[in-house]
């Protein structure tokens, strides 16, 4: 029976799933049907019930708005979901639904692309939503000593700070609603998570603030924008002669890994991450 997967969201017709998994089934040979379902909110129970009971389905991957509601109706949500708040992949096994945060993966494997090792440094983080939940979750995985995370909105930062410090021991999770009072610090990595840069939201980025704050020696920085690729922020890095990572070293990280959970380890892992490179470069310079 030929396998079944799908993403699941409100709205799907901008998502780059069905490219994604086309291709992971043209490189595998596995016989993959992959669909977009554009699930609205209030059909969201309705709709996984449904789905309970046909045997091709491997999973789903799920996003917006779907990734915090979605938890409550599966089997089994992994701790790492939990504690993020996020379930962004379910997996279909003996009838059993687990939900999974790949994001989380994805980004680990960003740093590792990157070399870059946070074992004891300070990493910032703009914006306090679910990426950066997943990006603070990430950073004290890879042993990060302090994870400052930033946003307009303060109350969300400091949330994820009380929920996460209990949970890591070893890292020290801090808020601000401004990178002002933080400018003067030296940070290893500092991760863009917020939708500013995106070709679709007013670009306000604040060059002056985003210049001073890329302070470090060893600094990197980290848009997980992705459309378009080089955003504004990692223009600014560039130009201070920083280290840049893009979204989507993250977006193709989190998809391997999404491959891995549904199937096995892929043996030609680094050729299908570099053909998925070339595809959604492609794809995304096609959209300009
Ligand atoms: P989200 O949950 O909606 O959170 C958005 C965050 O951005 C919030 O902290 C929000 O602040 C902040 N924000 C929004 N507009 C802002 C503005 N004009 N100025 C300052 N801060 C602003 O979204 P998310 O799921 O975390 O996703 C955030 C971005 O990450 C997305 O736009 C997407 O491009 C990117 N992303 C990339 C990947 C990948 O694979 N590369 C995966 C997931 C997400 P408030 O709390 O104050 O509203």
């Amino acid at each position: 029976m030929t396998k079944t997967a799908a993403v699941i969201g409100h709205p799907v017709s901008h998502s780059l799933s069905p490219e994604i998994f086309a291709y992971f089934a043209k490189v595998t040979g596995v016989e993959l049907k992959y669909d977009a379902v554009d699930v609205p909110p209030e059909i969201l129970a309705e709709f996984i019930r449904t789905q309970r009971s046909r045997p091709d389905l491997i999973g789903f991957n799920v996003t917006i708005p779907h990734k915090e509601d979605v938890m409550a109706l599966l089997d089994k949500v992994s701790t790492e979901a939990r504690t993020v708040g996020a379930v962004n992949v379910i997996e279909i096994k003996n009838g059993r639904w687990t939900g999974h945060n790949t994001d989380i993966l994805g980004l680990q494997d960003s740093f590792q692309l990157a070399d870059l090792d946070l074992e004891g440094e300070t990493v910032v983080i703009l914006g306090a939503g679910g990426a950066a939940r997943a990006a603070a979750f990430a950073a004290a995985v890879e042993g990060a000593a302090r994870v400052v995370i930033s946003n307009r909105n303060l109350i969300r930062a400091v949330n994820i700070a009380n929920e996460f410090n209990p949970v890591f021991s070893d890292t020290e999770f801090l808020s601000v609603s401004s990178l002002h009072n933080f400018a003067d610090e030296e940070a290893s990595l500092i991760i863009q998570s917020t939708p500013l840069g995106m070709s679709s939201v007013d670009d306000e980025v604040d060059e002056e603030l985003f210049a001073a704050l890329l302070n470090g020696p060893k600094a990197v920085a980290f848009d997980l924008v992705y459309r378009p690729e080089e955003t504004k922020f990692l223009k600014i890095a560039k130009r201070n002669g920083f280290q840049t990572i893009t979204g989507l070293s993250m977006l193709i990280g989190q998809a391997l890994a999404t491959w891995e959970v549904w199937f096995s380890p892929l043996e030609n892992r680094e050729a299908v991450r570099l053909g998925l490179f070339d595809l959604l470069r492609t794809r995304l310079a096609g959209q300009k």
